[in-house]
């Protein structure tokens, strides 16, 4: 879509995707279907409120780390938001729960994306956590990776595979980065 001068932009990246289904859960649930569609909501719901929202794939494909580090760089973006779904075992369906990791700079903006979708009661909260992965250590800007909950839990994947949860935590992730974009 187009850019429009002096507007926030937001770069958006739904993991995994193609030959890479990300985790894989119950009943098949696949993680880069769910972070795809969220992902798609989030970019559409901050374009409708003049934010300059750029998706890492808009579709079914395979995309390496770097290039999406690259492309947040690549539009000096303000803000990226790395969106996944968890998996630890199907023996452990007990298992569920919201985790937002940030590495640098990334905390505030976590912490206001946690709270909105935890704000939604839809999700147990497993914590705001620091780590080292590739995207968060290798992008200049605040930068975030958000688990949405586990595809091998028992709660979540029964959530993740309806629209309307997705569409909540489309909902919840757009509230939480305008209230960060908009805090001084
Ligand atoms: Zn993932």
């Amino acid at each position: 879509g187009s850019v429009k001068s002096g507007a926030k932009v937001v770069v958006i990246d739904p993991g995994h995707g193609g030959a890479d289904p990300g985790a894989v859960g119950i009943g098949g649930l696949q993680e880069k279907r769910i972070v795809l569609d969220v992902a798609t909501q989030v970019h559409d719901l901050l374009r409708r409120q003049g934010i300059n929202a750029v998706l890492t794939r808009t579709n079914d494909r395979e995309v390496d780390l770097p290039p999406r580090v690259a492309k947040a760089e690549g539009v000096n973006a303000d803000v990226f938001v790395s969106l996944h779904a968890n998996a630890i075992s199907l023996s452990r369906p007990d298992i569920n729960g919201l985790e937002t990791y940030y590495y640098a700079t990334g905390y505030r903006l976590a912490k206001s994306i946690h709270s909105s979708i935890r704000s939604t009661g839809s999700v147990a909260d497993r914590g705001i956590r620091q780590a080292r992965f590739y995207l968060l250590r290798k992008s200049s800007m605040p930068a975030v990776l958000v688990e949405l909950g586990f595809t091998t839990g028992r709660i979540d994947a029964a959530k993740l595979k309806t629209a309307a949860h997705r569409k909540r935590l489309a909902e919840a992730i757009a509230r939480g980065i305008t209230t960060y974009l908009q805090e001084p």
